[in-house]
């Protein structure tokens, strides 16, 4: 996608001020997933910026909520499968369950224990990277359940988190990067 495009999208991205909670700058890009022409956009640009090359992974998965919005059209792009990451609590057994650390306190995502065939290369997809926790306890989880991590795709890069540096490993893209 062309520099106008990109700027078109990131106009349309929203900005909001201590939301969930105080000193967090929240970053949405669901206004630009409504507009017909943003939402184009974003996909268009998601396959131009793969990680790594569609022949190197097998299947992609998303980390809940955003994750979801943003991986099945990758995935049916390239004539592969999209594996669902879960928030704690969502799935039926039999699943995998990997815990993280927040800012404050801790989460768990997990999948179905049988999504993957051994060996198989996975693309992990969300919106966003802060600190890189969640996408690194998706590594993990996809690692226990026998496959392989092929790389990364976000949309949006937070500054100064050092995300990346956690997934240094890994073949890494984002869209934008924003303070
Ligand atoms: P992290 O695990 O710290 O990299 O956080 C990434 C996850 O939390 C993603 O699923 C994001 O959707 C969400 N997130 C973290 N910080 C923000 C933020 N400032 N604005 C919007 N979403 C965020």
């Amino acid at each position: 996608v062309g520099e106008q495009d990109a700027q078109y999208v990131v106009s349309l991205f929203r900005s909001v001020a201590d939301f969930p909670k105080e000193g967090i700058l929240f970053r949405d890009f669901l206004p630009a997933l409504a507009d017909p022409q943003g939402l184009s956009i974003i996909n268009q640009a998601m396959l131009a910026a793969l990680p790594v090359e569609a022949d190197k992974f097998d299947a992609v998965a998303g980390l809940e909520a955003r994750g979801f919005l943003l991986g099945p059209h990758i995935a049916s792009s390239l004539g592969k499968g999209f594996i669902a990451l879960r928030k704690s609590g969502k799935l039926p057994p039999t699943t995998l369950s990997q815990e993280y650390s927040l800012e404050y306190g801790t989460s768990t995502i997990e999948m179905e224990e049988n999504a993957l065939s051994h060996g198989d290369r996975v693309l992990i997809v969300d919106d966003l990277i802060a600190t890189g926790g969640s996408a690194d306890a998706a590594a993990q989880l996809i690692q226990r359940a026998g496959g392989k991590v092929a790389g990364f795709s976000f949309v949006m890069e937070l500054e100064g988190l050092h995300g990346r540096e956690l997934l240094s490993e890994y073949p890494t893209s984002t869209l934008v990067s924003m303070p």
